[in-house]
């Protein structure tokens, strides 16, 4: 596989969306047909022998990364949608954000019990969402050995968070 250096393929925005916040953005990667192929294979290559039976991405971005990839495994994908958008029976979870509270949600259906589902996010910064996600999938019956960010922010300590669950990402960024 080609060696790509990710970070030059990643928008920084400073003060965004609020004063103090630098947004790495990823829609620069999906702008590079290049850059996109080489985050979905690296996502392949780690993943193909790990006996995944599905892959779960969170609303909205992270759909974007786990969609090619389930079809390239031939996997089903879980979308784990913000509250209010998913018509069926859903899990639902409610969690912390910095100021404010979130929640999300996954159709039961979706869940496969007793499977082993890759948890997925664009970015993980302290780990609140993923944390909460991995919650609904087992409360459904599945299993979450692994989760996979294309992108950490590691001094927000997402490790800790999403203990005992081992964390891959392709690029990591110190600071903020
Ligand atoms: P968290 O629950 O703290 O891990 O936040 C994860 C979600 O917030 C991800 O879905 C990201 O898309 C978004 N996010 C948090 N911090 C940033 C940042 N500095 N740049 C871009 N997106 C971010």
């Amino acid at each position: 596989m080609a060696t790509l250096n990710l970070d030059d393929y990643i928008r920084k925005v400073p003060d965004f969306p609020k004063k103090g916040i630098l947004f790495y953005d990823i829609t620069s990667i999906l702008a590079s047909p290049q850059a996109f192929l080489y985050c979905v294979d690296r996502m392949v290559e780690i993943y193909k022998d790990k006996n995944i039976n599905a892959v779960a991405a969170i609303e909205a971005r992270g759909f974007l990364f786990a969609a090619p990839f389930a079809i390239r495994l031939g996997i089903p994908l879980i979308p784990i949608r913000k509250k209010g958008k998913l018509p069926g029976v859903t899990l639902s979870k409610k969690y912390d954000l910095e100021y404010a509270q979130a929640e999300i949600e996954v159709h039961c259906a979706d869940i496969p019990k007793g499977k082993r589902v890759l948890l997925t996010d664009d970015l993980i910064a302290t780990g609140g969402t993923l944390n909460a996600a991995r919650s609904l999938l087992v409360e459904g019956g599945a299993e979450v050995p692994e989760i996979f960010g294309v992108l950490g922010l590691p001094f927000l300590n997402y490790k800790k968070a999403l203990d005992p669950t081992p964390v891959t990402t392709l690029i990591d960024y110190q600071s903020e």
